[in-house]
């Protein structure tokens, strides 16, 4: 089988990534692995760059899941639909488990009156309301449906966001970054933005993060428009060049 290789220059080094050929035509989830391959060596050069320059040390470790534990987590749409796809692949009870958790979780944000904030359509908000509403969020504590034994249960599918956060002040900060603003390394390339930026210019509709704990409902709500396919060259050469601008 014939592969796609790319190769890209970030903070002065090479990285690559390495994919079999796509289809002709292909849905915008088809760019997530190629995106991933890159984003995972991009990080672990911001990482070393963190500490042989700022003699920073990153202090996230297995076990310590504070972020997986309330943050409102943000994912692209794109990410929402392969988060949805990877739990409809689950084998039962595994499956219901998580659905369960996801609707558990929507329950918690209708009650609070926060589900429609996170879930409408772009539209200004003010940084105040965002502030509030993210804080409201936090204090639900709605732990996210793929946390098992303090550990994350798709690792290698997780978000962007949950990839590139990578913390350096004290954990104890983690519990509460309203009042302790935690201190995270900064990343060359922000792959989220460049997954909303390419899903825009694909659906011609403006695309912003949503709660991971919301995915499988905007999933219900945007299957038609997640699922349309584009040609595959075009799609590929748009994120590619999305991820390029940093
Ligand atoms: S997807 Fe994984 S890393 Fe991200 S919030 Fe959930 S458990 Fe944590």
């Amino acid at each position: 089988m014939s592969r796609v290789r790319v190769q890209l220059r970030v903070l002065g080094q090479d990285i690559h990534a390495d994919i079999p050929r796509p289809a002709p035509v292909v849905r915008l989830d088809a760019v997530l692995p190629l995106l991933r391959q890159l984003d995972d060596q991009a990080i672990d050069l911001a990482v070393d760059r963190a500490t042989a320059e700022r003699r920073e040390r990153v202090t996230c470790a297995k076990g310590c899941s504070a972020c997986c534990r309330a943050q409102p987590v943000p994912v692209t749409p794109v990410e929402a639909y392969a988060l949805a796809r990877l739990v409809e692949a689950l084998p039962e009870p595994r499956r219901s488990e998580v659905r369960a958790r996801f609707n558990a979780n929507v329950a918690a944000l209708e009650a609070a009156g926060l589900l429609e904030h996170f879930l409408a359509r772009p539209r200004p908000v003010q940084p105040d309301e965002a502030r509030l509403a993210a804080r409201q969020y936090f204090a639900l504590g709605l732990v996210c449906p793929f946390l098992t034994n303090d550990a994350c249960g798709i690792y290698a599918e997780r978000p962007f966001v949950c990839r590139q956060y990578l913390v350096t002040s004290p954990v104890e900060d983690c519990s509460n970054p309203f009042d302790r603003p935690v201190r995270v390394v900064p990343m060359p390339i922000r792959f989220a933005h460049a997954m909303l930026e390419t899903s825009e210019a694909f659906l011609g509709e403006p695309q912003v993060t949503i709660p991971l704990a919301t995915a499988l409902l905007y999933v219900e709500r945007h299957r038609d428009e997640l699922e349309r396919t584009f040609p595959s060259e075009r799609l590929f050469r748009t994120a590619l060049e999305q991820v390029a601008a940093g």
